[in-house]
């Protein structure tokens, strides 16, 4: 093989591997198959720590395996190494249709939510008004959690 095509491909390998690790950081879930420290690398997170395996479960890339830092929610850096290639774009497509119907469901449910509410607020009068707004905040959070598990 001519040493040009062998630079050619390296050039292509460095290209792709770059493509790998950019992106913003995709809510992830753990997977039975797929969790755990990331000890068979030498890949460091931002903060120097071990990285562990997550599966991406956001949009278009949901289900896509990828390595990333260890820490939890804010305090995660930006570390995001892709184990799998890019989703072809029909899996693209219904992936994110799947997820724009989630949604709509969800705001369906919100309006719905908020009706109730509102129709339970003017029975109960303005003398209890703040109780009632408080106990809403929280009936509105349990009822959305208890949704998305
Ligand atoms: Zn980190």
């Amino acid at each position: 093989m001519a040493p040009g095509r062998c630079d050619d491909r390296e050039e292509t390998e460095e290209k792709k591997s770059r493509e790998m690790i950019s992106g913003q950081v995709p809510v992830a879930i753990d997977d039975i198959e797929y969790y755990g420290w990331e000890v068979d690398s030498k890949i460091k997170c931002f903060h120097g720590l071990l990285p562990v395996r997550k599966v991406a479960f956001d949009g278009e890339n949901t289900g896509r395996r990828f390595i990333g830092c260890s820490c939890e929610d804010e305090t995660s850096c930006d570390l995001l190494v892709w184990y799998d290639p890019e989703w072809p774009g029909p899996l693209k497509r219904a992936l994110q249709q799947l997820w724009t119907m989630l949604s709509t469901q969800e705001h369906k449910i919100h309006a719905e939510l908020d009706s109730l509410f509102r129709t339970l607020e003017s029975g109960r009068g303005r003398q209890h008004g703040t109780a009632v707004r408080k106990t809403r905040h929280v009936d509105r959070k349990t009822i959305l959690d208890g949704l998305r598990d």
